[in-house]
């Protein structure tokens, strides 16, 4: 189909070429040969007192033709180089300008097609429990309890994941970013969100924060950094520490969170961004909820906000996640 395309395109653009090619060659030859027959009457008049009129006409006849026979050789060869020229130009062109588009297409079908694979699975465990249960002649009321809940849970999941592939799937990319926002209120309003999650693990969270503001939406910040901390206390063991740190450079506001977690692989750091990818979670004995779709939106909300996310991770010590947001100007 890209080739179908691609040679598609390439001949509308051969055919415009041509055209234009075609047309300036018709222009130029009637241009010329009207030259060409004004300059063989003007040489006419002169010789005509020497020669015999028809001897002259029959000459002047000769040469127009002679001339205008090279010049249509000549014209016949230029756009036949045109043509192969062009036609190669016009391939190369044509696939040059579809690579982007096609790219695009291919990573829109990746995603629904990832997308599509996450929601089956809670769909297909919710449509066998059913199943299960109306097969069951003596389902009781309390059985029928346990089926709700878990069916409840499973929606809880597919809600999650529906709200996760929304913000991903991008209309709030193109805030206008002007709001200054205080970036020691976005943090504790994060902290907020995470605290009970902390507790249960008998995680302790240490805050140093300066006051530090950069321009954007309040709320999409505080999801970026709730993001991270839930990362950092989901891939922690209990009783560990994490240390948040609100500073700032010369132009940068710079957010650090660090955990004492299990770290990530080498191998996994350059993909964890990625939408739907989630490292080996075997190194966590207990199974962590997910769809690795946490920090693709974290990288999302900081390139809408001008800024970055980096990390570093030893394995079985720990992670740091430091955000680098522009400062708001004063
Ligand atoms: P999710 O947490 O839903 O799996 P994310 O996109 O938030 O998805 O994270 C992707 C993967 O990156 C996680 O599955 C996990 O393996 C790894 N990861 C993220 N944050 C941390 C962290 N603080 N410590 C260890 N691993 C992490």
């Amino acid at each position: 189909m890209t080739r179908q395309t691609a040679l598609k395109l390439s001949i509308g653009y051969l055919i415009t070429l041509m055209a234009i090619s075609i047309g300036f060659s018709t222009v130029l030859y009637r241009v010329y040969s009207n030259e060409l027959n004004r300059g063989l009457h003007r040489q006419g008049t002169y010789f005509l007192q020497f020669q015999p009129i028809t001897e002259f006409d029959d000459l002047r006849q000769q040469q127009l033709d002679e001339g205008l026979g090279h010049l249509r050789g000549n014209l016949i060869i230029f756009n036949l180089a045109i043509l192969v020229i062009g036609g190669v130009a016009s391939y190369g062109l044509a696939r040059r300008t579809l690579r982007p588009i096609e790219q695009a297409i291919e990573a829109q079908n990746r995603f629904t097609a990832d997308a599509s694979h996450e929601l089956r699975t809670p769909l297909t465990a919710m449509q066998t429990e059913i199943e299960v249960a109306l097969r069951n002649p003596t389902l009781d009321k309390k059985e029928t309890k346990e089926l709700l809940k878990s069916n409840l849970e499973e929606l809880a999941k597919l809600k999650q994941l529906s709200e996760g592939l929304l913000r991903l799937s991008g209309s709030n990319g193109h805030q206008i970013l002007v709001e200054p926002v205080e970036l020691a209120e976005v943090i504790k309003d994060a902290l907020d969100r995470v605290i009970l999650a902390a507790s249960h693990k008998q995680i302790k969270i240490t805050t140093k924060l300066k006051s530090v503001r950069t321009k954007g939406d309040q709320a999409n910040l505080t999801d970026l950094v709730a993001i991270l901390l839930d990362n950092a206390i989901k891939y922690s063991p209990e009783k560990t520490t994490i240390s948040l740190k609100l500073h700032r450079d010369t132009h940068h506001a710079l957010v650090e969170i660090r955990d004492q977690g299990f770290g990530i692989k080498a191998t996994d750091l350059p993909h964890i961004f990625e939408r739907f990818y989630r490292a080996d979670p075997s190194r966590s004995k207990e199974k962590t909820e997910g769809y690795g779709l946490g920090l693709s939106i974290a990288k999302k909300i900081a390139n809408v906000h001008r800024g970055s996310i980096s990390v570093v991770s030893y394995l079985g010590k720990g992670s740091i996640f430091t955000v680098t947001l522009p400062l708001a100007k004063a």
